[in-house]
């Protein structure tokens, strides 16, 4: 094992490494350090979040550059505002003994004449995000002209947030001879694509597998059906009482709801999208580094600038549309040699994606049941028993001793406890003791048909005169409807689309609202029709070839009609009855004592 000495960098920058207080060199520093020093040239380094990459490329930048000139050597392009002010920020850290430099961040949602100003004054290194780089470029506010170091930070990412082109049109400003440092969780063939058409034979390092998943992070997930992820997130909350969590949607719409929800239910929680000032999103941050919030609800690209340590658990709301992405997601726990958990919640459409993550992390899921709500209730118990026990007295209480003595006189320990805990004990007991079972079984023919299924007595079927020759396949009539009824994402399904028409459901209590939104409707000059359909829905996926034409069909002829065998076999197969549930949640959800 080296050290920060032995890899070659110079008094003032080791003097920086004593005092940040990094003892020893990580395996991405230790691999791309020397290898940049040593030479010019292109590299390729793929390595996990939290594995230590800022310092691999910052530190030979940082010894590259000639800090006695103002012109602009070094360009950092990173995906997102928080990322950009932290490598900023550790990049001023790293290079506090370097006399004359000045490393300038430049991002969205600031001024940028300010951020003009500043490199005006002669930025060795800038760093930034591509929109905002490209955005300056174009106003001739700043010159790369005479780049020689450039790095893509967080590759993957910035392709996935569609940076593409203006990556490509930044680095058509700066001169062909640079190097080009790429550094990425991940090694998806867009980041190869990069790889191959900007990049002069590049030297490659890997840290731990391609693509594989931080080790100290094991993976769960939780089968339930798709309207029950709410109550399934705050099982798990309360079955870990001491959560310190990210909690993943895929839109900022759902972000900002679920985490609502939380709030209004008594969790510490927040939200943290795009849709949020600049203002509102460092508080949040804040509170969350302070752990005033214990549960961040956030999507996918705010959450990349999370630079916390401490994280005890990743929730999977729902999964990413990449399955790349989950990678990125799990990262955020298990940093900094602790172990955390990546928890999944999925609706039976969704679990063969867990499949597809195994095999590209590496790793296995464990699948595991929702606790129910005595396992809850017990838990909660223990956990203010223990916090009971490590309380420290407060001698305040010591002079009202003897009044509070006489009034518990005939009082037994026993008792006494049993008194002390309901006080806060009650509220769980209460909320959880007619809760439901919210686990689904996965008897794998329901899996294979890769539907949501729901009884069919809560849900309602429609009809709707538009199909596949109107334009609709099943995921963009599901949009088109969760759009025009307002709905969530879960609202709809069993999506189902024919040449002429088609199917979907709703639970039963939605039906009103869909009839009502679609009578005299028109959608690009003609009416749309929605009726509720005399078949309950089908597991089958089998197109009815029948069905092709509109005109003349009578109502009977819009049943769906079995495809084959082997979906008869699979709608019998699941109509059995639902668990018996002893009643739903109402509205007395238990609060939480806030810390
Ligand atoms: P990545 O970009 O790979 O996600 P970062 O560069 O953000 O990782 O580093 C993650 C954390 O580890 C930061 O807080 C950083 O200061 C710290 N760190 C980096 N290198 C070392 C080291 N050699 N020893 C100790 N801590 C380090
Ligand atoms: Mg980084």
């Amino acid at each position: 094992m080296s050290t920060f000495q032995d890899l070659g960098l110079n008094e003032d920058l080791l003097q920086a490494i004593t005092d940040l207080g990094f003892t020893k060199p990580s395996e991405v520093q230790e691999k791309a350090i020397p290898l940049l020093l040593e030479s010019e040239g292109d590299l390729v380094a793929l390595a996990q979040t939290g594995t230590g990459k800022t310092a691999a490329f910052g530190f030979p930048m940082l010894e590259k550059i000639d800090v006695d000139s103002r012109t602009t050597q070094g360009l950092i392009l990173s995906p997102t505002r928080e990322l950009c002010l932290q490598i900023t920020h550790e990049m001023k850290l790293y290079g506090k003994y370097c006399k004359g430099l000045n490393v300038v961040a430049v991002y969205g949602g600031s001024s940028i004449t300010d951020q003009a100003r500043e490199i005006k004054r002669g930025a060795q290194i800038i760093v930034a995000t591509p929109g905002r780089m490209k955005d300056m470029i174009s106003r001739r506010l700043v010159d790369i002209s005479k780049i020689q170091y450039s790095v893509l930070d967080e590759a993957d990412e910035m392709l996935n947030m569609g940076f593409k082109e203006d990556i490509t049109d930044i680095l058509s400003h700066t001169p062909e001879d640079k190097s080009t440092w790429l550094f990425s969780a991940t090694m998806p063939k867009e980041v190869a694509a990069i790889a191959k058409n900007f990049m002069y034979n590049p030297k490659e390092i890997t840290v731990g597998r391609k693509n594989e998943s931080t080790t100290n992070v094991s993976h769960e997930y939780y089968l339930v059906n798709a309207r029950d992820r709410y109550q399934a997130l705050k099982r798990l909350a309360d079955a870990n009482p001491d959560i310190f969590s990210v909690v993943f949607c895929r839109t900022k719409r759902d972000t900002q709801k679920v985490a609502e929800h939380l709030i209004e239910d008594g969790y510490n929680a927040g939200a943290l999208h795009g849709d949020l000032s600049q203002n509102q999103r460092d508080l949040v941050m804040n509170a969350f580094r302070k752990k005033q919030i214990q549960m961040l609800v956030a999507t996918d690209v705010a959450a990349r600038g999370i630079d916390v340590d401490d994280v005890t658990h990743v929730i999977n709301y729902q999964l990413p549309d990449e399955i790349e992405t989950y990678t990125h997601r799990s990262g955020r726990t298990g940093r900094a040699g602790k172990t955390g958990v990546s928890m999944v919640i999925v609706s039976k459409s969704e679990v063969r994606k867990i499949k597809s993550i195994e095999r590209i992390i590496k790793r296995q899921f464990e699948k595991k049941d929702i606790p129910d709500g005595m396992e809850i209730c017990e838990v909660q118990l223990m956990s203010l028993a223990n916090k009971i026990h490590n309380t420290e007295i407060n001698h305040e209480i010591d002079r009202h001793l003897s009044s509070i003595n006489a009034l518990f006189e005939d009082t037994s320990k026993d008792e006494l406890i049993k008194k002390f805990f309901s006080v806060e004990f009650t509220r769980f007991y209460n909320y959880y003791q007619k809760a439901k079972n919210l686990n689904v079984s996965d008897s794998s023919s329901d899996v294979d048909s890769g539907r949501d299924y729901r009884g069919s007595k809560n849900s309602t079927r429609y009809f709707i005169n538009v199909g596949g020759k109107d334009g609709f396949d099943w995921m963009k009539l599901k949009d088109f409807l969760k759009e025009q009824l307002n709905l969530g994402r879960d609202d709809i399904f069993k999506v189902e689309t024919k040449d002429s028409f088609s199917f979907f459901n709703t639970e039963n209590e939605l039906k009103e609202k869909v009839l009502a939104h679609f009578t005299d409707f028109k959608h690009d000059g003609r009416f749309v029709n929605v009726e509720v359909s005399e078949n309950r829905g089908r597991a089958g996926r089998r197109d009815n070839k029948k069905g092709g034409k509109r005109t003349g069909r009578r109502r009977e002829d819009r049943k769906e009609t079995s495809g084959n065998r082997s979906d008869r076999r699979r709608s019998e197969g699941k109509s059995k009855p639902r668990r018996p549930n002893s009643g739903d949640i109402g509205s007395s959800r238990p609060r939480r004592s806030r810390r």
